[in-house]
């Protein structure tokens, strides 16, 4: 073969299924799009503006690694307020390109060639592309749905094998919508301690709590090392601007942190400077707009479960992030069903299997999306279905 020899690993990454379905339906007119996870709002104007105003006065040079001074003191300040950790030193936080910037940095710091870490199933895309990205393997649990969606204790012992590095823990989860208890936190937190594993918790979707405030695992589980991955691409409707952060927690955290700093120097320099300037102003601005998108995702949570049950679908309630995930046993191959309804009713759901082998059945509502579009979703499925 003539041309460049692409890596094994890359080679073996996985094109992601929602993406697959998402070409499709923008290639279907007058498509229902509820495929992506994409907030519906606008960025907030004074986010705009400060960007625009430090593009304009020059701050459009490189910065740390790590991230401009002011955005690690606006993340701390964010910590404390939102999140309940009022003393993380600023040598904690490193910011990066969107959350899935910091998961990757994250995987890059904690695991080498042949390693393995334990991720949710269903749970999202990357947590297990970023793995075989990195010659690494995801290993996916499985989630108690009765209850709340926590590990199989058992089951997840049977997954550790010497070269078990990290878990991943995703709460509010996508796509499911379960919170994980302050409880369950500490006790995988313990579980983490006893097999010698770190802890990769993202958090992406923290103000996206819908009954209660979601709880932060360094919170929960201080004695256990960890990186939280967060991002401002769905609290604040800024999934274009890329960008996001981690935090480390527990033994070694500095150590941790200065791992994931040298991961960014070696791969992207550092984070567009008008950017963290968009996001200082989104931290440290006024946070109304937040608790509007969220009142906002509530309504349309409450209205797409009731009409989901009048339809005869079966849908698990989501407690935070913006999902719908729908159970339809009758489907064995959710991949081509997806196709299928996009194809009859010009509906676009995300398929569940691309959220792992336990989303065979399974489909995906993006509650990001105008509630007569959610409307339409519903009952062209249901229709579909014959339900
Ligand atoms: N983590 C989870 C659970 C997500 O659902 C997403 C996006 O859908 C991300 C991380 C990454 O988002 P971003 O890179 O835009 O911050």
């Amino acid at each position: 073969m003539t041309g460049p020899r692409i890596s094994a690993e890359v080679t073996a990454t996985p094109a992601s299924g929602i993406r697959a379905l998402a070409n499709a339906a923008w290639a279907h007119p007058g498509a229902v799009h509820l495929e992506f996870g994409e907030p519906d709002f606008d960025t907030p104007a004074h986010v705009v503006a400060a960007a625009d105003a430090a593009a304009r006065t020059g701050q459009t040079r490189y910065g740390p690694s790590a991230g401009l001074p002011a955005m690690r003191a606006a993340i701390t300040e964010k910590l404390a307020r939102d999140n309940g950790l009022p003393d993380v030193e600023p040598g904690r936080t490193v910011v990066t390109a969107g959350g899935v910037g910091a998961l990757t940095a994250a995987y890059r710091a904690l695991l080498e060639p042949g390693d393995e870490i334990l991720v949710p199933d269903p749970g999202w895309t990357n947590f297990t592309t970023i793995a075989t990205m990195l010659g690494a393997t995801a290993r996916g649990y499985r989630l108690v749905a009765a209850d709340n969606f926590g590990p199989d204790y058992d089951h997840l012992a049977s997954l550790v094998g010497p070269r078990t590095k990290a878990i991943l823990v995703n709460s509010p989860a996508n796509p499911v919508g379960y919170q994980w208890t302050a409880g369950q936190l500490a006790e995988l937190g313990a579980w983490a301690n006893r097999h010698g594993l770190c802890v990769v918790s993202d958090e992406c979707y923290d103000q996206l709590w819908l009954d209660e405030p979601a709880t932060t695992f360094t919170v929960a589980a201080p004695d256990t090392p960890a990186v939280t991955v967060f991002s401002l691409s769905k609290s604040y409707a800024m999934t274009g601007w890329r960008l996001g952060y981690a935090v480390t927690g527990g033994p070694g955290a500095d150590r941790l942190a200065a791992a994931l700093g040298r991961v960014q120097e070696a791969t992207v320099s550092c984070v567009s400077t008008p950017t963290q300037h968009a996001g200082i102003a989104a931290l440290t601005g006024p946070q109304d707009g937040v608790g509007r998108m969220r009142a906002a995702y509530r309504q349309r949570r409450d209205a797409a479960v009731e009409r989901a049950a009048t339809l005869g679908l079966d849908a698990v309630r989501p407690a935070g992030a913006f999902y719908l995930w729908l159970a339809v046993p009758s489907v064995t191959d959710s991949a081509t069903f997806a196709l299928d309804l996009l194809r009859d009713r010009g509906v676009a759901l995300a398929p569940g299997i691309a959220f792992g082998a336990a989303g065979e059945s399974r489909l995906r509502l993006s509650l990001a999306a105008r509630s007569e579009d959610i409307d339409l979703g519903l009952t062209g499925l249901a229709g579909f279905l014959g339900v």
